[in-house]
This record gives C-alpha cells, sequence and structure tokens, in this order.
C-alpha cells in the first residue's frame, strides 16, 4: 500500500486562515513543510480519505485525479474533512457522467448532510458503523471508533490489503478503552496520528498533542500492535499548538515518530 497525505493541517490550516500565531507567521515566511492545508490523504491512488475544502489545491498539487478515485471514506461530519458541495462537480451539468465512478462512505451525520444537499443525485452512499467491517473492492476495511465529536460514530479506518494493515486516525482524541480492546489483537504496519494540540493542549477533549502521540505509540507498541519497522507519521497540526514542523520533528523523531507534511508518501 501507499498512502499520500494530501494535507496535514487542522480545522483551519497552517497559516490559519484568519487568526495570526508565531506558528502561522512563521510558515508564511519560510513555506515547505509548514504550509499544511486541510487533512486528507489517499490510499494506492484511488482510496480517498475525507474530502475538505482545500481538496481542489491538493488535487492540483499532488497529482491526485478524482476520477481515478474508488471509494471517499469520511472519518465524521466536521467542516474541514466534508465540504459536500464538491461533490456537485463530478455530474452533469459538470460533466458528461451520469454516475459517479466512487462510492461514499460515511456514518449518518455525514450521509444526512449529503443527502440533504443532493436529494435526488445518483451519490452510492453506504452507511458505516464503528467496529464493523466491510469490503471495498479487495480491501478490508474496519472504521474504530474515534473519542472527538461525540454527538456522532467519528470514525478512524483501519485498511488492510495486500497483507499490510494500515491504520488512520484523524481526527481521533486520546481513545476510549472499546477501541483500544478493539485493536488488541490488530497487527499494524503503518499509523497516521493526529497531532492537532502539539505542544499546547487545549481544553477540548477530541485532539491530541505530541506528549499523546507518544503515549498512544507506546501504547501500541506494549500491545503488540506495531509490527516490526511499523511506520508512524502525524497529521492534522494545528497552528494553536505552537510547533513548527522543525520542531516537532526534534521531539516526535526520537520516539520512533515522524512528522508529515502535505505530500508525504507513507510505503508499506
Ligand atoms: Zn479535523
Ligand atoms: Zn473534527
Amino acid at each position: 500500500m501507499e498512502i499520500k497525505l494530501l494535507g496535514t493541517g487542522a480545522a483551519d490550516g497552517i497559516p490559519a486562515f484568519f487568526g495570526e500565531s508565531r506558528v502561522g507567521e512563521y510558515a508564511r515566511a519560510y513555506g515547505g513543510k509548514d504550509i499544511r492545508t486541510r487533512s486528507a490523504a489517499i490510499i494506492d491512488g484511488h482510496i480517498k480519505i475525507d474530502l475538505g475544502p482545500d481538496t481542489f489545491s491538493q488535487m492540483i498539487t499532488h497529482g491526485t485525479r478524482p476520477s481515478d478515485w474508488s471509494g471517499i471514506f469520511f472519518t465524521h461530519s466536521h467542516d474541514d474533512h466534508l465540504c459536500e458541495s464538491e461533490l456537485q462537480y463530478t455530474l452533469a451539468p459538470f460533466t458528461e457522467e451520469e454516475f459517479s465512478p466512487f462510492t461514499v462512505y460515511g456514518n449518518d451525520a455525514v450521509l444526512a448532510r449529503i443527502q440533504a444537499r443532493f436529494p435526488d443525485w445518483p451519490f452510492e452512499l453506504v452507511l458505516t458503523k464503528s467496529f464493523e467491517s466491510f469490503d471495498h473492492q479487495g480491501y478490508l476495511v474496519t472504521p474504530i471508533q474515534a473519542f472527538h465529536r461525540l454527538e456522532e460514530d467519528c470514525h478512524n479506518f483501519i485498511f488492510e490489503f495486500g497483507g499490510k494493515a494500515f491504520l488512520y486516525a484523524a481526527d481521533t482524541g486520546y481513545w476510549r478503552e472499546p477501541t483500544w480492546e478493539f485493536l488488541s489483537d490488530k497487527k499494524l504496519d503503518g499509523v497516521v496520528f493526529e497531532c492537532t494540540d502539539g505542544f499546547k493542549r487545549s481544553s477540548y477533549h477530541g485532539h491530541m498533542d505530541a506528549k499523546e502521540v507518544v503515549d498512544a505509540t507506546n501504547r501500541l507498541v506494549s500491545m503488540g500492535c506495531l509490527l516490526p519497522g511499523a511506520s508512524v507519521t502525524t497529521t492534522h497540526h494545528g497552528q494553536a499548538g505552537d510547533a513548527t514542523h522543525a520542531e516537532l520533528e526534534a521531539f516526535l523523531v526520537p520516539n520512533g515518530i515522524q512528522v508529515g507534511f502535505d505530500g508525504v508518501s507513507i510505503k508499506l
């Protein structure tokens, strides 16, 4: 499997859409890995994770082609992950297509928003529930429950294909016990963890800071869930976390964790 992180920013991106901060100003001045568009990823060029408001720019910058997507897998309905208005450009009058080539997977909150916006459009919508696996084109997909927006069944996803298993966890929060128990017999080749709060813990329960990413990684190791050589990479960084890419690397790399950036490719 090859996972490309198309965006690695939190809801407001870096530099933040409106707010000012040390990290945002650093990103404006130096660019590079400190510029972070809203979080999204793609696996093997056709399994799309989330459809945020930066999808169009990510398509141009990273060469993903929406007509190649076989499925869009939504983690939850927050605006930085679900920009349903973009779906309209896949069908008439914008294209000749009668049907979109991809299946849309999401929880009830995600599907309700898409149905409200497109009540008569022929999207193939599939309801996902945490801890209930399903097949998508030979990939075994398992949503697991995040500790995030409590009003809905927010997902992280395990994708298994070709003898490899990859866990995408953004937005995550520090998982509750049912999720840890479910993971206890899993063997993972790669994990992507959100690191929204960086070095500055916020009051919101539903995100992790850098220290919690280390703690969660160590817990997976102690449970035997990370296979030898497994990669752990961060995403969903917020400017309020007050950490530049280099500062995050200085803290996380010695703990065996790579700091993600827009466009990074992870090969399992
Ligand atoms: Zn988010
Ligand atoms: Zn969220």
